[in-house]
């Protein structure tokens, strides 16, 4: 049974979730119930829960939310057509959208509006790649996978290249070779974040050394089922879990060490049944691997509205 447990640092959330669970909490704190938020706040079952438990009603219509109401926009950002619809029906902004998923919308904003065709590395569907994509929809293509590129249409225009915050270095950089490969004029921003780097390297460096990782993250959290993927790649046996519940003990037979770590979007606290559990089976080392340590913090968005 296992004797030792490596923790990943960092892990958990990042500085634009704790941004928008803040925002959220504030506006539950001051206002009356229900406060709409457009997609969920960010991508963890349990978070969710906790504020729908507390008011907080999420959409993905504009058309859900009555005229004049409170709508807080996820970390993830939402397209200009969302903010006109909420404009029109005169709903009371707040927008948490991350600044860095604003970094990119304002690459492919620019981007198209200088006559580039926009290549949108990324997962069709994601909240995210749905609100990049709207800055320009007539002249984004998504681009999931290097076996895509074959297939994109060559309009003669220039190609401009932004990526989801959230995607896995490795993948993403074989997809921006191959874009390369057929279009070597592109120009490319790689916009994965400092967060999923760091949270992809710290798994990396516990899956080297751990018998079996599990990474806690819910199924739609995109850089959460990337770092699964990440330890997996490294031929170390991983699972991901929402929490302590999913875990089958059966895991640990023959494992002496545990690699655990969290998406961006997980509460820390969804570790520790998993850590007290360990203890109880024998592990006696709990040893940090820090592979980075993070400062960043971001300014509260605009509440005045
Ligand atoms: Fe922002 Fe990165 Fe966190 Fe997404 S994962 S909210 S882009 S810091």
């Amino acid at each position: 049974m296992p004797h030792t447990l490596l923790l990943a640092e960092p892990r958990g959330f990042c500085a634009g979730v704790v941004r928008a669970i803040d925002v959220l909490d504030d506006v539950l704190n001051r206002e009356v119930p229900p406060i709409y938020a457009f997609h969920e706040i960010v991508h963890n079952s349990h978070v969710v829960e906790g504020f729908k438990a507390r008011g907080a009603v999420f959409v993905d219509s504009i058309e859900e939310v009555p005229e004049g109401s409170r709508i807080i926009f996820s970390a993830h950002g939402v397209a200009p057509e969302i903010i006109r619809q909420a404009n029109q029906r005169k709903l009371r902004v707040i927008d948490a959208t991350c600044p860095l998923v604003t970094k990119v919308h304002l690459e492919a904003r620019k981007a198209a509006k200088d006559g580039f065709d926009v290549l949108l590395v990324g997962h069709e569907g994601h909240d995210e790649v749905l609100g990049t994509k709207g800055e320009a929809p007539e002249r984004t293509t998504v681009v999931d996978a290097p076996s895509d590129v074959s297939e994109l249409r060559d309009t003669g225009r220039e190609k401009f290249v932004v990526t989801q915050t959230t995607l896995s270095v490795d993948d993403t950089a074989s997809t921006i070779d191959a874009i390369r490969d057929r279009f070597p004029d592109a120009e490319v921003r790689n916009d994965i974040c400092y967060a999923t780097t760091n949270r992809q390297a710290a798994v990396r460096e516990i899956a080297q050394q751990a018998d079996l990782v599990i990474v806690v993250g819910s199924p739609n959290s995109s850089n959460s089922v990337r770092l699964r993927e990440v330890a997996a790649s490294m031929g170390t046996v991983a699972y991901r879990v929402d929490g302590f519940g999913e875990i089958n003990p059966n895991w640990y037979e023959g494992v002496e060490i545990v690699g655990l770590t969290a998406g961006a979007s997980v509460p820390d606290s969804l570790l520790d049944p998993i850590i007290t559990d360990l203890r109880k089976r024998g592990v006696t080392k709990i040893k940090p691997v820090i592979v980075a340590e993070e400062t960043i913090e971001f300014r509260p968005p605009d509440q005045s509205s």
